[in-house]
């Protein structure tokens, strides 16, 4: 009887899974296992909202094999120690686990390749699982670089890579007796959670792309920055833990064809972009990736405006707006990202790596990869070719929420102006604007862009 180990990290998925159909194709029994990482837990990465979407996939883990004769084993502890542990108890003499980008997925797969050649076992690191395609795969020719630093030419390139036809589920998996399994967490036991937080699990993923792809898909391009219409596919959780699949979500967009399928996949390319960029340049989840000297300002120097910013009292509605979604949901649009992260890190001139943190600590598709190199994209440390472009959080709120109803639905304070004063209520005439219970804008915009410029003439 042959064993194999299937290691689930960002993969919570059965359909279109690559070490999951190589173990289930040359061993009799498969253990499939997660291991809750105390690791993570001791970074501070297991927050609330993705404890809570973590437990549901689990659980929709452990059903779906269920369903198909098997059952998801769960452990608790150190990785290499559990797998090693697992291994040993069940005869297993391989081991089958998707790719990581992190410095600490990469930390993680060399450790578990030390421990369990020590002890005769072979691990197996299948790409092109967590991402659409694997980092390093398309590569910039000539100029002797291992990644790509700007977008559109990888783009392109990437644009041309043939996919992987995506894997069907396995029919049945049969789990050894001697595989034993710690409880699996529940949501209804995380304190903290976002009260509109999305559900987790496989079967949610699938459905919400199979229903987008019908209803949202077409008008994508159209509507993705229309802040109140909310007409992304809100995929991102999914794809953060893994629980659909980037190769299958690029399939069946191309497929399906139009304007619409084309932007979305554009925008499945932005994340394997920013997962190749942290693969080759893993410091980049806290040092500036390109080395700018800015003289950021920190908690010290700007505690309560930084307060402002998390607490959604800025007195800029449409920034206060989105900063509310995420405390509420766990999850902001992305134009609304784009719009508070600039206002921190470009008005208010704070360290990004403040504001990454604060959406580390409440995004459910919180992300080292995706996260820390957006941030810098628009702090202008990143790959941004305009690094001192700023966003006018007034020009943006008019543009992006034309008649304020994104404004008005998070800013209940704002929720009885009319018109475009939604979006500049300060001009509001006395006595209308002192009954309001919403402050006083934080910042002038022509001071902050003078302290901008000023800052970045000195570098
Ligand atoms: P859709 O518009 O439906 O796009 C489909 C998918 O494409 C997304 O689910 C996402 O995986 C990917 N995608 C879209 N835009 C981007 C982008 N700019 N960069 C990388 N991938 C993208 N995304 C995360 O998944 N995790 C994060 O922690 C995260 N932090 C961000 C921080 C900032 C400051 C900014 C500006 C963006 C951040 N994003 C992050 C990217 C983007 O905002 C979200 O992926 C998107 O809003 C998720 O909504 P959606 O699934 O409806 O996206």
């Amino acid at each position: 009887m042959t064993v194999s180990v299937v290691l689930f990290t960002s993969d919570l998925r059965l359909h279109d899974h690559p070490p999951l159909r190589a173990a289930s194709a040359a061993s009799d029994e498969i253990v499939p296992l997660f291991v809750l990482d105390r690791r993570v837990e001791e970074a501070g990465f297991a927050v609330p909202n993705r404890r809570a979407f973590l437990a549901d996939c689990l659980r929709d883990l452990d059903a779906g094999l269920r369903e198909r004769g098997g059952r998801l084993v769960v452990r608790t502890g150190d990785v290499s120690e559990e797998v090693r542990r697992v291994a040993a108890g069940t005869g297993a003499r391989d081991v089958h686990m998707s790719g990581g980008v992190s410095a600490y997925a990469h930390a993680r797969e060399e450790r578990l390749r030390a421990e369990l050649d020590a002890q005769g076992v072979t691990l197996h690191v299948h790409d092109a699982v967590v991402t659409a395609v694997a980092p390093g795969t398309v590569r910039p020719t000539g100029s002797g670089s291992d990644h790509f630093a700007v977008f559109t030419p990888y783009f392109r390139r990437w644009s041309q890579e043939r996919l992987r036809d995506p894997l069907a589920p396995p029919r049945s998996v049969r789990v050894p007796d001697t595989a034993r399994s710690g409880g699996l967490p529940s949501r209804a036991g995380v304190p903290g959670v976002s009260p509109a937080l999305a559900e987790g699990g496989e079967k949610a993923g699938r459905a919400l792309f199979a229903a987008w792809r019908r209803s949202g898909l077409g008008s994508y391009e159209d509507m993705h920055d229309d802040l109140a219409g909310d007409a992304t596919s809100r995929l991102s959780p999914h794809l953060h833990f893994g629980t659909v699949s980037p190769v299958e979500l690029v399939a069946r967009a191309r497929g399906a064809g139009g304007a619409g399928a084309e932007a979305f996949v554009r925008q499945v390319c932005w994340r394997d972009f920013h997962h190749q960029v942290l693969a080759a340049r893993p410091a980049a989840s806290h040092d500036n990736y390109r080395t700018q000297h800015d003289d950021w300002r920190d908690e010290e120097e700007a505690g309560d405006e930084i307060e402002a910013w998390r607490q959604g009292r800025t007195g800029y509605p449409v920034v206060d707006a989105a900063m509310r979604q995420l405390r509420h949901e766990g999850w902001m649009h992305n134009r609304g990202r784009l719009l508070v992260a600039s206002f921190l890190a470009k008005t208010l001139y704070v360290d990004w790596r403040i504001g990454a943190r604060h959406f580390l600590d409440l995004l459910v598709d919180g992300d080292i990869a995706n996260n820390q190199l957006n941030w810098q994209w628009v702090a202008g440390t990143g790959t941004d070719s305009r690094p001192n472009r700023v966003l006018n959080p007034v020009r943006q709120g008019h543009r992006y929420d034309p008649d304020g109803t994104y404004v008005r639905r998070w800013v209940p304070e704002l929720a009885g102006v009319e018109g475009g004063a939604v979006h500049e209520p300060w001009k509001l005439p006395e006595p209308e604007r002192a009954r309001l219970d919403y402050p006083a804008p934080l910042i002038g915009l022509a001071d902050s862009l003078a302290r901008f410029k000023q800052a970045r003439d000195l570098r």
